[in-house]
C-alpha cells in the first residue's frame, strides 16, 4: 500500500490522457480538492471545496506505476494545488518525488493567491522548494490588482500572487501565464492594466495567453449568457497586446 497523505485525501480524479495540458508532453491530470477563488467561469465547480470524495492514495500510485514510460508527465491541477499543498504538504511532496522516479515530468496549475508566508517562513522555506520540484508552472492572472474580489479573492490576495512569480522567476522553473477573458469580468482596459501592472514589469509578455471563455456547467452559469467577446474580437486584442491566444477557433 502507498500513501502520500495522511487520511487518503490528495487526489480527488484523474484525466488519464491529455495532449494540450502540458505543452511538448502527453500527460495525465490529476485533480486536487479545494480553491481559495471561486470565478464565475470555472468548469470544475465541484472541485471548489475540500470535501468530497477522493481516490485512495494507492490507486493513484498504481495510475502511475501503470502509465510510466506511455505519458511523460502529468498536470496537478483543481481546484488549486497550492492550497492542496498547504494543507497537506508533505503528501504532495511524496507525489512529486514518486512521479519524478518513475520518469514523469511535473506542472503545476495553479492562481498562487495562497503564497502566503506559510511558503516562505525562514530558514525552511517550503515554498522555494516546493517551486525547484516542478518543472512547469501554469499560472492564472485573474484580474488586475485591485480586482480579485471579483473572483472572491481577498483585495491583498495579489501580493500572493506577486511573491510567487518573484520566487519561480528566481528559480528558473518555465512558467506560463494565462488570463480567461470573458467581457463580464474583464473589459479592454482590465487586460491593458494586466500587461502593465503584472506582465510587463515580470518580462513575461512572450509567456502570456488569453484564453478564451467556453460555455459549460460552470460554477455561475449565469455567464453562459452574458455577452463576451468574439473569438475575432479577442484575437484582434492579443494582437494589440502581443500575448498569445488559446481557445478560439482557427480561420
Ligand atoms: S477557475 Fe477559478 S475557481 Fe475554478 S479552479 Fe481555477 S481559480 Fe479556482
Amino acid at each position: 500500500m502507498h500513501h502520500f497523505s495522511e487520511n487518503d485525501n490528495l487526489i480527488a480524479g484523474i484525466t488519464p490522457f491529455t495532449t494540450i495540458d502540458y505543452p511538448g508532453e502527453l500527460a495525465a491530470v490529476l485533480f486536487v480538492r479545494g480553491c481559495p477563488l471561486r470565478c464565475r467561469y470555472c468548469h470544475n465547480p465541484s472541485l471548489l471545496g475540500t470535501e468530497g470524495e477522493h481516490m485512495s492514495d494507492n490507486s493513484v500510485f498504481e495510475f502511475l506505476e501503470q502509465h510510466k514510460g506511455k505519458l511523460s508527465g502529468i498536470v496537478l491541477s483543481g481546484g488549486d494545488p497550492l492550497l492542496a499543498a498547504r494543507r497537506q504538504l508533505p503528501g504532495i511532496n511524496e507525489l512529486i518525488a514518486h512521479a519524478h522516479a518513475m520518469g514523469y515530468k511535473v506542472k503545476f496549475d495553479t492562481n498562487g493567491v495562497c503564497y502566503t508566508e506559510y511558503f516562505s517562513e525562514e530558514p525552511y522555506n517550503r515554498g522555494k522548494q516546493l517551486i525547484a520540484s516542478m518543472d512547469y508552472i501554469g499560472l492564472d492572472i485573474k484580474a488586475p490588482v485591485d480586482k480579485y474580489t471579483l473572483f472572491q479573492g481577498s483585495p491583498q490576495c495579489f501580493k500572493n500572487v506577486q511573491a510567487f512569480i518573484e520566487d519561480v522567476l528566481e528559480s528558473g522553473v518555465p512558467i506560463e501565464v494565462r488570463t480567461t477573458v470573458h467581457k463580464s469580468l474583464l473589459d479592454e482596459r482590465d487586460l491593458v492594466r494586466i500587461k502593465e501592472e503584472i506582465i510587463d514589469p515580470y518580462g513575461l509578455g512572450d509567456r502570456w495567453w488569453l484564453q478564451q471563455f467556453h460555455e459549460g456547467e460552470l460554477y455561475d452559469n449565469s455567464i453562459n449568457k452574458e455577452p463576451t467577446y468574439s473569438d475575432i474580437e479577442l484575437t484582434r486584442i492579443a494582437g494589440e497586446l502581443g500575448c498569445r491566444i488559446r481557445g478560439v477557433k482557427e480561420e
